[in-house]
């Protein structure tokens, strides 16, 4: 997810107010805008996500041995392949495409104008919880600038506000 995928502002680290007052405070429960208590995505596989300029998509310990178990590769063969080391920590690799720098793991073939994850299964939980980072639903005016990059935000299902804030809180970014 190139644009989204490269680290954004780190939200939340800093933050002291009570679990009462920031589920109080988030703007979402209700949003003000649309009136939901939680918020819209459906993902119309763009691909802009996983794909832009020069970015990193983290992948832990645990989630390396799995894409490896899936790709059928030794650990250590499947990290010289596909990872590489970024200030961030271990990173997916990226493919150049004549959109950007694509995740190496980005299918642009199996559907005729689709963008598919080719480990959809086992993408990492930068991945998995995207668009419900800190840094994105920190604030509407967030929400609303990550929407000119992704068009499934806002759109379709509803996620209730509980699951926005698993999502949000299990993954800092
Ligand atoms: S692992 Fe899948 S979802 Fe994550 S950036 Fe790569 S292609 Fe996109
Ligand atoms: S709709 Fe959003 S989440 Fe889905 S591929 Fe496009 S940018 Fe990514």
């Amino acid at each position: 997810m190139p644009v989204l995928r490269r680290g954004d502002a780190v939200n939340g680290r800093g933050d002291t107010r009570t679990p009462t007052d920031r589920e109080r405070a988030e703007w979402f429960d209700p949003d003000g805008r649309t009136g939901d208590r939680g918020l819209r995505f459906s993902c119309t596989m763009c691909g802009n996500c996983c794909s832009g300029p020069e970015g990193f998509v983290l992948v832990s310990d645990e989630e390396a041995r799995a894409l490896a178990t899936r790709l059928g590769l030794p650990l250590a063969e499947f990290r010289e392949r596909y990872t590489r080391i970024v200030p961030q920590g271990v990173s997916l690799t990226e493919v150049l495409s004549e959109v950007g720098n694509d995740c190496v793991f980005l299918d642009r073939r199996s559907v005729p104008g689709k963008a598919l994850c080719g480990v959809y299964e086992d993408r990492p939980a930068q991945c998995r919880t995207w668009p419900f980072w800190p840094s994105v639903v920190r604030d509407r005016a967030s929400w609303e600038r990550h929407k000119r990059v992704c068009p499934g935000m806002d759109t379709g299902t509803l996620v209730p506000v509980d699951r926005v804030r698993i999502l949000r809180d299990s993954f800092r970014i």
